[in-house]
């Protein structure tokens, strides 16, 4: 298996997430979505990956979940999540938990303070290779 540090272009979504501090993820939901996507990085994976819109959208599809949206938008990186709670104005704790994994995935040093479940980060990873 080809090691994917080693990538030097990344896909406009991922190449927006690995330059946007870690921190950035504060201020992404109130503060009850926050803590309950943070939590559920422990088990959640990523079940499916799309590409779509020539690679300016990524589509994850979480395990046992809904499908969370990330586009680049110019220097701007738009989440989109498909359950109930989600609004433009306020992040759903999918949308923190795919953002969390996603960058994760493409800056492993960041985010040292969560816990993540073996095999989430893993599998982000290898859903777009
Ligand atoms: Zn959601």
């Amino acid at each position: 298996m080809p090691d994917s540090h080693h990538r030097t272009t990344l896909p406009p979504p991922l190449a927006l997430l690995r330059d946007t501090p870690a921190g950035a993820i504060f201020a992404l939901a109130a503060k009850d979505a926050l803590l309950e996507g943070v939590a559920a990085c422990t088990q959640r994976t990523v079940a499916d990956a799309e590409w779509r819109n020539g690679q300016r959208t990524l589509v994850l599809t979480l395990e046992r979940g809904p499908s969370v949206t990330f586009t680049a938008a110019g220097q701007h990186l738009a989440c989109a999540c498909s359950c109930r709670k989600w609004h433009p104005q306020s992040h759903c704790s999918h949308v923190v938990t795919g953002w969390a994994l996603l960058k994760r995935a493409v800056s492993p040093e960041s985010l040292a303070a969560f816990r993540f479940g073996d095999r989430s980060c893993a599998t982000s990873r290898s859903s777009w290779g």
